[in-house]
C-alpha cells in the first residue's frame, strides 16, 4: 500500500515549524543555551522539554520492544488519535470507519475535524463483522479503529479478523490497545513490520497508573510516524510528564505487581458478582473492568450513586441495553462495590 497517496495534500506540502531544541540538543553539561529566549535561572521546569522525548522513548523501546524510530508520544491518546486524524482525513470529503460499541472519542475526533463516521456494529459476541465492514467501505474511508481490548465490552478481537482488515481495508488501521497490559494476548506492536498501514495506540493513564500525566504512544511504521512528527506541536509532552514517566517506568515491577493484583481482584468481583440476582450476564473481560447486564441499568446507576459509587452506564450504546462498566478499584472499594449492589436488591 502506498501510504504517501492517503495522506492529505496539505500535510505532505508543510514545512514543520523549527523549534530552537530541535536545532541543536545538546549532551554536555557545560554548553550555553541562549537560543530560546528561556529565564535562565535553574527551578527544574525553565527550559523547553526535549521535543523527541529521547530518554523516555529509549526506556520505551526497551520495554516494548519497539525502535524508538517507531514511537511518537503525545499528550495522552487523545492527541494522538488527532493527529492521525488530521494527517489522513480531509474534513468534509474522508470518513472513518467505527465499531460501536466502543470508545466515544473515535467520533467525538471525527465530528471535531468534519470528517464523516460510518458505523458497523460489532456482532453478538462484540466482534468485528469483517465483510461488512470492507463493504462500507469506500475510496474516502482513510481509518479504521478496532479497539482490542474494546472499552466497554472489555474483550479482544480474534487474530484471524484482525489480520484480514489489515490486510484487506485499504486504509489506515488504528489498533487502540489501551488496555493491553492487561491482557494475555499479545500486542500487535510485534507485528509491526509486516503491515505498513498499521498504526497501534497505547496509553499509561491505565495499566500504569499515570491517567494525570497525560502520556500517550504511538506505534507505526518509520514513515507514518515521520509525517505525525512533522504536525505535532513541538513541545507537546512536558518535561514534568517526561520526568515521572521515567522514574515510573524504571519501576516495572511496580506496574506488573500492580496489574497482577487488579487481575486477581476482577476474578473475586467476577465471582461475587455471579450471586447478585438481578445481574443477568456478566461479560468475560480482558481489562480493567467488567460489563454486566442488569434489569434496569438507569435504576441501578442511580441507586449506586446515591450510596456514593459512581460507575458507568452504558445502556445507550448499541448492543449494551442495561449494561453497566465497573472498574476494578481497590480490594477495599470492590467490597463495598459487592456490598452496595446486595443491599440494593
Ligand atoms: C482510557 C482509554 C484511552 C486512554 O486515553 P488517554 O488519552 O491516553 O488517557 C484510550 N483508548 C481507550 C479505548 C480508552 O478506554
Amino acid at each position: 500500500m502506498n501510504i504517501q497517496d492517503l495522506i492529505r495534500p496539505t500535510i505532505k506540502a508543510l514545512k514543520p515549524y523549527s523549534s530552537a531544541r530541535d536545532e541543536f540538543q545538546g549532551n554536555s553539561d557545560d554548553m550555553v543555551f541562549l537560543d530560546a529566549n528561556e529565564n535562565p535561572f535553574e527551578n527544574g521546569v525553565n527550559r523547553y522539554p526535549d521535543p523527541q522525548q529521547r530518554t523516555l522513548k529509549y526506556l520505551l523501546s526497551t520495554i516494548k520492544g519497539v525502535t524508538q524510530q517507531n514511537i511518537l508520544l503525545g499528550n495522552g491518546s487523545d492527541e494522538v488519535l488527532d493527529l492521525i486524524y488530521r494527517t489522513f482525513c480531509e474534513p468534509n470529503q474522508d470518513n472513518i470507519i467505527t465499531l460501536p460499541p466502543t470508545y466515544g472519542m473515535y467520533s467525538v475526533l471525527a465530528n471535531i475535524n468534519a470528517i464523516e463516521i460510518k458505523s458497523v456494529q460489532l456482532d453478538a459476541d462484540f466482534q468485528p463483522k469483517v465483510e461488512d465492514i470492507l463493504d462500507v467501505a469506500n475510496s474516502n474511508s482513510k481509518l479504521l479503529f478496532l479497539c482490542s481490548p474494546n472499552n466497554p465490552t472489555g474483550n479482544s478481537f480474534e487474530v484471524k479478523s484482525i489480520e484480514r482488515l489489515i490486510d484487506e481495508f485499504k486504509g489506515i488501521v488504528v489498533i487502540d490497545e489501551a488496555y493491553i497490559d492487561f491482557s494475555n494476548k499479545e500486542s500487535w506492536t510485534s507485528r509491526l513490520n509486516e503491515f505498513s498501514n498499521l498504526i497501534i495506540t497505547q496509553t499509561l493513564s491505565k495499566a500504569y497508573g499515570m491517567a494525570g500525566i497525560r502520556l500517550g504512544i504511538c506505534y507505526a511504521s518509520e514513515e507514518i510516524i515521520s509525517v505525525l512528527n512533522r504536525i505535532k506541536p513541538p513541545y507537546n509532552v512536558n518535561i514534568l510528564t517526561q520526568q515521572k514517566a521515567i522514574s515510573q517506568l524504571e519501576q516495572q515491577g511496580l506496574t506488573q505487581n500492580q496489574v497482577t493484583n487488579i487481575l486477581k481482584e476482577r476474578d473475586l468481583l467476577i465471582t461475587k458478582l455471579e450471586s447478585i440476582d438481578y445481574i443477568s450476564k456478566i461479560y468475560p473481560s480482558d481489562a480493567n473492568f467488567v460489563l454486566v447486564e442488569v434489569d434496569d441499568a438507569n435504576k441501578r446507576y442511580d441507586q449506586l450513586i446515591d450510596k456514593g459509587i459512581v460507575i458507568r452506564n452504558r445502556t445507550t450504546q448499541p448492543g449494551c441495553e442495561n449494561c453497566l462498566r465497573f472498574t476494578i478499584g481497590t480490594p477495599k472499594e470492590n467490597r463495598t462495590l459487592i456490598d452496595t449492589l446486595k443491599s440494593i436488591s
